[in-house]
């Protein structure tokens, strides 16, 4: 069976393997490409429907952009979430020490920094990737398990957030 892009309706190519995208799938890459040419409004109307949480990080790993369920999930608006840092946005608690998100030696070891960068610096896209941040929540300071795709488009990349739970515990949020 052909599926098309949900925009265009362009026959997409049978899964190509070398460059799978784990986000935008259901969208031809000159789509994609259209949508997230600027930051401006049509790059919200396109990440909302979209249908699941994604963050869009530039390469200096800044948050551009969030769609509505990104928001909820996270329980910020816009303004709390944009021009941030990804520590910033989910409230690792290293994030609040001096020199913020990405420069703490324990920023060396993020698993979120990490895939980030690398799919900047690749191209690679990741898929359901977990990673365990300290995050500081209602009730206090909790290990969490936030699960995260990836993939670039432009020279912006996409952030898909599965979930945020309780490290081992009940759930937090979840898309
Ligand atoms: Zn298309």
């Amino acid at each position: 069976m052909k599926s098309v892009c949900a925009w265009c309706n362009t026959v997409l190519a049978d899964g190509d393997a070398s460059e799978p995208r784990p986000i935008t799938h259901g969208i031809c890459l000159q789509c994609a490409q259209g949508f997230l040419a600027d930051l401006a409004e049509p790059m919200r109307d396109f990440l909302d429907r979209l249908g699941v949480p994604v963050l869009v990080i530039d390469s200096g790993a800044v948050v551009r952009n969030a769609n509505a369920q990104a928001c909820e999930l996270l329980g910020k608006d816009l303004g709390g979430i944009q021009d941030h840092r990804p520590g910033d946005v989910v409230e690792c608690i290293h994030s609040s020490e001096p020199g913020g998100c990405g420069r703490q030696l324990h920023c060396q070891s993020c698993t979120i920094r990490k895939i980030v960068l690398e799919t900047h610096a690749t191209g690679r896209s990741f898929n359901r990737v977990p990673a365990y941040p300290d995050l500081q929540t209602r009730d206090g300071i909790k290990r969490s398990r936030v699960e995260i795709s990836s993939e670039l488009v432009n020279d912006l990349v996409l952030l898909r957030i599965h979930e945020i739970c309780e490290a081992g515990g009940e759930e937090i949020a979840a898309d």
